[in-house]
């Protein structure tokens, strides 16, 4: 199958790459010049597991190419996948403006049947919207050529994002008409084949589907937190209650790890743009606002303890900061608590010697030669003469380090542990002085 996808993000750069390991031919298409570039000379721009492998594999293959002409990927492709950002508009609901304007690309190049698929998480009614403006370019162009609108959200995670498109827990389709079903159906049968996984409905559920999934998760995160903020007043272990509730079918583990709240490039936009789509219809969602507000609280409870043991007074201490991505596993630092945590102790005139595994060079595109903030070359090194060391991503590579290097090298033997990788007990015994989440502080 010949398979157009606009967007070389994580989701359009994995889907491509995924759709051409099993044996389709796969146009690339990016506006960014500098990242088609980059992609025709092997160089993968973003950090992701397993990426690069089957890029570099199925271009030397000669199944997976890139290019920034639009015209180019519009007459390739039967299949044309819409991968484009969707970032917040100030008011908070998705900006559309590169989705129409791949919509309004395939109108105005298009000179055959052509099935476009969004992919990108866009507010229920998008679908129609594509449709329209493709349609009224066809109308300026007097052309009657015929095309199809489906929707296909991405439950990909970035981290895993190969393995989740290679072997989906659900393929989501929202589609009208049957012949383009079976067509989409053919088209994702290599990845449906030990279980039914293909689902389809009408599109506007498909729409809505994408935005509830990423709501409940990030619902699940802020209530945990929320739980947490209540055992630290009154003296329980949420850790204990974590374990406790996810002991119960019903509720189940996944999910309910209290920290310093969620960031990413999609729980936040996504819990905020379904509030607004909300709002547009006349309905006022109380949790999803609630779910917002405890997380933006959350990114700033690190901080408060640290004024907390510090006093309020802590400009010109020096904290080492393990972990700045969202999550572990990826680079990506949109709206990651790192950022926070790293504003608020620069405007308190501390200063940062900072370390994540992948992130570093992320973390100099956005900070630059700041001052306050120094690239550390590995953990060892953001810990030596720091006041305290907070953690603030669970990297795997943090979770057993040489303490006593951290106590040696730490100017006060101070963790404050954003993630609970820690336990509270060993670290006393240890001679540290420890916060954490939702648990009494230790030494
Ligand atoms: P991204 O910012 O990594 O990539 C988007 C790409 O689209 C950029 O490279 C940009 O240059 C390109 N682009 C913009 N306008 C274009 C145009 N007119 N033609 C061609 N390319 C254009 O974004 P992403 O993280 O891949 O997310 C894409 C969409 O998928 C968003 O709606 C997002 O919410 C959704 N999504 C993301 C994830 C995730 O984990 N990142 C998971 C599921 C869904």
């Amino acid at each position: 199958m010949k398979i157009t996808i606009f967007g070389s993000g994580y989701v359009g750069l994995v889907t491509g790459a995924c759709f051409a390991e099993v044996g389709n031919d796969v146009l690339c298409v990016d506006i960014d010049r500098k990242k088609i570039d980059a992609l025709n000379e092997g160089h993968i721009p973003i950090y992701e597991p397993g990426l690069e492998e089957i890029v570099v594999e199925n271009s030397r293959a000669g199944r997976l190419k890139f290019t920034s002409d639009i015209r180019e990927g519009v007459e390739f492709g039967l299949y044309q996948f819409i991968a484009v950002g969707t970032p917040p508009d100030e008011d908070g609901s998705a900006d559309l403006r590169h989705v129409l304007s791949v919509a309004e690309s395939i109108g105005t190049y298009m000179q055959e049947y052509r099935i476009v698929i969004n992919k990108s998480t866009v507010p229920v009614g998008t679908a129609d919207l594509v449709r329209e403006k493709i349609s009224s370019v066809l109308a300026e162009r007097s052309s009657g050529v015929d095309f199809d609108v489906v929707s296909n959200p991405e439950f990909l995670k970035e981290g895993d994002a190969v393995n989740d498109f290679m072997k989906p827990e659900r393929i989501i389709v929202g589609v009208d008409d049957p012949r383009t079903k079976e067509l989409l159906r053919f088209l994702y049968s290599p990845f449906n084949r030990s279980h039914e996984r293909f689902i389809a409905m009408d599109i506007r559920s498909a729409e809505l589907t994408k935005y509830a999934a990423n709501a409940m998760l990030a619902t699940k995160i802020s209530f945990m937190n929320e739980i947490a903020n209540i055992a630290e007043r009154v003296g329980a272990d949420v850790e204990a209650v974590r374990r406790g509730i996810g002991s119960d079918s019903r509720i189940g583990f996944s999910f309910i790890y209290p920290g310093v709240g969620y960031g990413g490039s999609c729980f936040p936009k996504d819990v905020q743009a379904l509030e607004r789509t909300a709002h547009k219809y006349g309905y006022h969602s109380r949790i999803l606002q609630a779910v917002e507000a405890v997380n933006e609280d959350q990114k700033s409870t690190i901080v408060r303890k640290i004024r907390l043991h510090f006093g309020e007074e802590i400009g010109g201490r020096v904290f080492a900061l393990w972990g700045l991505s969202f999550k572990p596993n990826t680079d990506d630092m949109r709206a990651a608590p790192s950022r926070r945590v790293i504003e608020e102790l620069l405007q308190a005139g501390a200063s940062v010697r900072v370390y994540d595994p992948v992130a570093m060079h992320e973390a100099e595109r956005i900070y630059g030669d700041r001052e306050g903030i120094y690239y550390a070359a590995n953990p060892e090194d953001a810990v030596k003469g720091s006041d305290a060391l907070v953690v603030l991503t669970e990297w795997l590579v943090f979770r057993s380090p040489d303490f006593e290097m951290v106590k040696r090298d730490l100017k006060t033997p101070v963790v404050f542990d954003g993630r609970n990788i820690y336990n509270p007990e060993f670290m006393e015994i240890s001679g540290f002085t420890y916060y954490s989440v939702g648990r009494p502080p230790r030494g």
